[in-house]
């Protein structure tokens, strides 16, 4: 019986090298004896390909078609391609991930495509584990290297720094970063990184010191319209673009900036902003994964009409530092 032959034939991992033109049907007779064998071993025999040597066996629980040496067939107990597949695909689904490809160099490793949309190469045995867990975003112990790297980046940025690569001593607690004020570059620790609690060894700029804003911006998005994003930036008026890295069809606007006495103050109080919001305005708090691709943050986007709350809100943190600032 041939006509089946449509169906993707899986090759056995020792004969992927081998041309996909030459697995084409060779029409030469079955033996019963063959069949027998096939049969008990939860296959039918479709038909002869590529040489004297090899068979196309269907799978009896999933149909599909895998290339064996009749040998194989005759002494071991022959794979299916398609349920090997099946099983990998399902893991990776209870993982929270979709399988893109299978290693070809190394069978236990395999590319998948991660919720953030990234993909990644991960052993096998790793991603069962995860599979236990449950689906991602509930594991702890992974995460995706690339958004890691975006975060560390952005997190940089916000202090006036740039992340220029892994440390130097390769620990994996450190990077090494460059300053944007002076261009010295020296090992930061993430914790630190992500408190700003650094200051420079070339200029002498320490986190305690240097000025901060807290700032507010309106962007908006094709297709998809305006948002309000609350922020604290050493620099915001030149670095806002890069760091939110903003792609170039987003338009942007700085609407409002406060002046903090250090990056530290102001990354207290942009905290502390984000909880009253979230806790008094739940319904205008954007889910960051709608804009994903368009605008790359780690903190709270909001709804175009939040924009009077957020401005109020700053106005009332500026206000006490000019009390004698007349009323509108
Ligand atoms: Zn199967
Ligand atoms: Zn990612
Ligand atoms: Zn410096």
């Amino acid at each position: 019986m041939t006509n089946n032959n449509t169906k993707p034939l899986h090759l056995p991992r020792r004969s992927r090298d081998v041309d996909e033109s030459e697995w084409t049907e060779q029409k030469r007779r079955i033996p019963a004896a063959w069949h027998t064998i096939a049969e008990r071993k939860g296959y039918r025999i479709d038909r002869r390909v590529r040489d004297k040597d090899h068979v196309a066996l269907e799978c009896h629980s999933c149909g599909a078609h895998t290339a064996h040496k009749v040998f194989t067939l005759r002494s071991a107990r022959p794979a299916c391609g398609g349920c090997r597949e099946a099983q990998m695909r399902g893991n990776a689904a209870k993982a929270g991930f979709i399988l893109v490809a299978r290693d070809e160099e190394d069978r236990h490793y395999a590319t998948y495509r991660l919720p953030c949309g990234h993909e990644a190469r991960l052993q096998l045995g790793r991603l069962q584990l995860l599979a236990t867990e449950g689906p991602a975003p509930d594991h702890d112990g992974f995460h995706c290297e690339t958004c890691h790297q975006e975060r560390l980046q952005q997190t940089a940025a916000k202090w006036g720094w740039r992340v220029v690569g892994p440390d130097l001593d390769g620990s994996a607690n450190y990077r090494q970063l460059a300053h944007e004020a002076c261009g010295f570059d020296q090992r930061v620790a993430i914790a630190n990184l992500e408190t700003g609690r650094f200051g420079c060894g070339g200029c002498g700029e320490s986190w305690m010191t240097a000025e901060s804003w807290v700032y507010l911006m309106r962007f908006g998005v094709p297709g998809l319209g305006g948002f309000i994003k609350l922020g604290y930036s050493r620099n915001p008026q030149s670095r806002l673009r890069y760091q939110l890295r903003l792609r170039s069809d987003v338009e942007a606007e700085l609407i409002d900036e406060v002046p903090m006495p250090s990056g530290h103050v102001a990354l207290r109080l942009e905290k502390a902003l984000h909880r009253q919001l979230k806790a008094d305005h739940a319904d205008k708090v954007i889910p960051r994964a709608e804009l994903t691709g368009w605008i790359n943050v780690t903190s709270e986007i909001y709804a175009a009409e939040a924009e009077p709350v957020i401005r109020r809100m700053l106005d009332a943190i500026e206000r006490p530092r000019w009390p004698r600032r007349a009323e509108p």
